[in-house]
């Protein structure tokens, strides 16, 4: 490690010791979109059944478990009074791509640097699945978002994969997931056993089955705001701003209760799954992970759908973790990002460590969970996205503020500095830039420090070959096609070593 590498490494409190690599000899060979092909070699007979949700979209502030007044999550008791929930857990990414690719590789997206539209997960990460599956873990994925898919190198180390893409953004209802899952582990002959779900419906368009429409409210949600209607469009994939003046309170507040009314939905589905689970004696004893890929704008400050801002209200992510055995909740104040989650399963589950080590960038929460204090020393959460359309920003946060750098979104009313004192300011509505100037600065060489720290590790884009279905699916989800198949260079100085990704037969 160079001495740069060394300090960033110190800097963002890297746990060397579970630092995981170079992936030699992939499992992905063996996968299939829908159906189970490969058993794991040779399962182990110790180590726990382990579950990994990671809800697209769903905010944090509307689970009923973190203060929202709507019954939206009741039905997810079953984990949460039993589990440590995380007050203050941040995803590193305002979107689905670098979020995930950050769950599975334990690294920010300046290092992974899976951060745009078609960037591919590429083959030579060595991701979460991989080394479970590795370990002895059966593995299973089910994705309904088109992005994590196939295609994009997410099936890495699944046994069986199940995916949509190239199919349609009328992907399947969450209850058909759920059906799949709790056979496949109920079938899965070869304990113990890793299940990652990530459900879609709490994601535009906030699709509900008729007949749970009236399940949160007692009534169907109220008409005025339609995802896909012309409003909605015109602002979210034309870019035309000044629509924003036609969004009423009616529109709103249909909006509210199409999210929530769909979080009570997921809710219900995966307590479902919980509880089968549990019908089948897999539960008490399982490592259970809930989480969210980002959150949603609901035109919190002018905007909605997420990807164009690093507030709160796309950055808050829900976390629970139940560990083996735990009867008891536990609430964990202490800010925490998703970059944490491989580095937990590799401390929890003893995983092997790699051949070839890579620096990670979060730590183990296992100290948190365990009931310590602290996950140890205090440490910068990181936050950043690229995109040409929507926005390019990157966020500090530290010692209880926070620095926001947004160079272009659609608040190009706003400075591009911005400065919160969150702990006085947890909504991130009083810009401080002006009144601590020295603070601003301060932070502002710090996050060009930690950022220009990535260079010399980062990994090259890797970029997979988008088909007309999946192009058409991701746009009517409200994507742009803003990709560019063509390989970039490596880092400065460095040998170029990306490349298309091309579709597997
Ligand atoms: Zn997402």
């Amino acid at each position: 490690m160079t001495e740069a590498r060394g300090k960033l490494a110190a800097s963002l409190g890297l746990v060397a010791a579970l630092s995981l690599a170079v992936l030699t000899g992939s499992c992905d060979d063996g996968t299939s979109r829908q159906t189970a092909s490969t058993a794991p070699s040779e399962p182990r007979a110790e180590g726990p059944n382990v579950v990994l949700i990671v809800v697209d979209t769903l905010r944090a502030d509307r689970l009923s478990q973190m203060g929202y007044p709507l019954p939206t999550s009741d039905a997810l008791d079953v984990l949460a009074k039993r589990a440590s929930v995380f007050n203050a857990a941040f995803s590193p990414a305002p979107w689905t791509v670098p979020s995930v690719a950050s769950i599975f590789t334990g690294m920010l997206p300046p290092r992974h640097r899976v951060d745009a539209t078609g960037s591919a997960l590429a083959s030579d990460f060595e991701v979460l699945p991989e080394v479970l599956a590795r370990d002895g873990w059966h593995t299973a994925g089910f994705s309904y978002n088109p992005h994590v898919s196939r295609e994009a190198g997410f099936d890495q180390g699944f046994h069986h994969f199940r995916d949509v893409t190239g199919a349609t953004a009328d992907y399947p209802d969450l209850s058909e997931m759920i059906d799949e899952a709790l056979d496949w582990v109920r079938s899965s002959a070869a304990p113990p056993f890793f299940v990652y779900l990530q459900p879609m419906n709490v994601h535009g368009p906030y699709r509900v089955p008729d007949a749970r429409q009236d399940a949160l409210l007692g009534r169907a949600p109220s008409p005025g705001f339609e995802f896909r209607g012309a409003l909605m469009q015109g602002i979210l994939r034309e870019g035309r701003l000044a629509l924003r003046e036609d969004v009423t309170p009616e529109v709103t507040r249909s909006l509210d209760e199409q999210y929530d009314t769909a979080v009570r939905h997921t809710a219900d589905e995966l307590a479902r799954f919980l509880h089968g689970l549990d019908a089948a004696g897999l539960y008490d004893d399982a490592l259970v992970v809930l989480t969210a890929d980002h959150g949603e704008e609901l035109f919190d400050r002018g905007g909605f759908a997420h990807g164009y801002t690093l507030h709160r209200e796309v950055l808050r992510v829900p976390l629970l973790v139940k560990l083996p055995g735990q009867r008891s909740a536990r609430r964990i104040e202490e800010d925490v990002s998703l970059v944490d989650l491989l580095p937990t399963f590799a401390d929890l589950l003893a995983l092997s460590p790699a051949s070839d080590p890579r620096p990670v960038d979060g730590r183990s929460l296992r100290p948190l969970l365990e009931g310590a204090s602290s996950s140890g020393p205090p440490r910068p959460i990181l936050a950043q996205t690229i995109s040409p359309e929507r926005c390019d920003g990157r966020l500090l946060r530290e010692d209880g503020w926070e620095l926001m750098l947004i160079d272009r979104n659609y608040e190009n009313d706003q400075p591009r500095l911005r400065l919160y004192d969150v702990r006085r300011d947890p909504d991130e509505r009083i810009d401080r830039a002006a009144d601590e100037p020295e603070r601003a600065r301060r932070m502002l060489a710090r996050l060009e420090a930690l950022y220009d720290g990535f260079g010399e590790d980062a990994y090259p884009r890797s970029h997979y070959v988008i088909d007309t279905n999946t192009r058409q699916a991701l746009e009517a989800l409200g994507y742009s096609s803003d990709l560019d198949p063509s390989a970039e260079d490596g880092p400065e100085g460095a040998p170029p070593r990306s490349r298309v990704r091309a579709r597997k037969p």
